[in-house]
């Protein structure tokens, strides 16, 4: 494979982050859908504290870490002591207290892998998931929205690798593909690698933020603010960025012993982690450290097939990005 390996970018390559900026604003949400998403969270919790009153609702997920493209369903997380409850009663009640507030479509998913309770908003449209107690969900989402504010390009890089991922369907855990989560890391990774780097590594600097949630240790530099012109040192395009995140998938990443490692800013090898072979259902054929439950590879989805149609559309987007007179058209083709 590493001999199709290309050397030299495209000539033109800074003259197509104009087209790819412009899919980027046609995808962002606007700031009234913000509001009502908050005004929706509010009601909720009014609703859910009438039956439990040191119950707290959270917002997590695309719609909170800033990489949620318009129109996109809420992920909600109820924090609430159980004790002695079961997940499962606590939802199904949820449920019911929900029904009898005229939420459509409320439906509890008690048995899923992350257990639920689904419903939808008639005023707003919006529709939304409750979680229960997903606490680290909730930590990472606030570390993404903090790399977020750190360079404006990963927010740019990282909705138009979702939008090729969601075009091309391999954004499909349940299929074997990757998750809009892991797409986030390894384009906050990607950034993290580039010379002069675009963004630092936050868990490696001194720590302002630290919470322990379901007994992981989060500890991490979150002053953002402070760190507004880390990346000015490189002024590396959207278009260059793209065609070298792609060339790296297709091309250059070490599938057989590299794993991906936000938490340190580069990579651990897979023997050090022991993921080198098949345990259960993980198969580490593409390996993304979760920055805060270090043991969860985002990669574990992945099986023999469907690394091989990862690999493939990673190749397809590289050589698009190459010899394609207009990328940002062929990049996004359903499938
Ligand atoms: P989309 O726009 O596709 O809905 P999303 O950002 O909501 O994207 P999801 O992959 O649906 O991404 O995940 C929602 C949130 O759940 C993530 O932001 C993350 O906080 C958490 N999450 C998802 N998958 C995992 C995982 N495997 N391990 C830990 N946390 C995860
Ligand atoms: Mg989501």
């Amino acid at each position: 494979r590493n001999q199709k390996r290309r050397l030299e970018c495209r000539p033109d390559i800074d003259s197509l982050t104009p087209s790819f900026l412009s899919i980027y604003n046609s995808l962002i949400p606007a700031e009234e859908e913000k509001a009502k998403q908050k005004r929706l969270i509010l009601s909720l919790e009014k609703l859910v504290v009438k039956e439990w009153p040191d119950a707290k609702l959270y917002i997590y997920g695309s719609c909170a870490n800033s990489f949620g493209v318009s129109n996109c369903d809420i992920d909600v997380c109820l924090a609430i002591e159980c004790d002695g409850t079961s997940k499962s009663e606590i939802l199904t009640k949820l449920a019911d207290i929900l029904q009898s507030e005229n939420l459509q479509n409320v439906q509890a998913l008690t048995h899923a892998r992350v257990p639920i309770v689904k419903l939808m908003d008639p005023t707003t449209g919006i529709s939304c998931d409750i979680c229960i107690n997903n606490l680290l969900a909730v930590v990472n989402t606030k570390l993404l929205k903090d790399y977020a504010q750190i360079d404006g390009r990963l927010r740019q890089l990282a909705f138009i690798v979702k939008h090729w991922a969601k075009s091309r369907g391999v954004n499909e855990t349940y299929r074997g593909t990757l998750s809009s989560y892991a797409y986030v890391l390894m384009c906050i990774h990607f950034l993290q690698q580039r010379r002069p780097a675009i963004l630092p590594c936050l868990q490696e600097m001194e720590a302002t933020y630290e919470v322990t949630v379901d007994e992981v240790e989060c500890l991490y530099f979150d002053q953002v603010e402070k760190l507004k012109n880390f990346g000015a040192r490189n002024n590396e395009s959207i278009g260059r960025l793209l065609w070298e995140f792609f060339d790296y998938w297709a091309y250059r990443h070490d599938y057989a012993n590299a794993v991906i490692s936000i938490r340190t800013g580069g990579f651990i090898s897979k023997r050090e982690k022991d993921w080198t072979r098949r345990i259960g259902n993980d198969r580490h054929l593409i390996c993304i450290e979760d920055p805060f439950e270090v043991s969860h590879d985002l990669g574990r989805v992945v099986d023999k097939y469907s690394i091989k149609v990862l690999r493939e559309e990673f190749e397809r987007a590289a050589d698009i990005m190459q010899y394609d007179p207009n990328p940002s058209v062929m990049l996004f083709e359903p499938y």
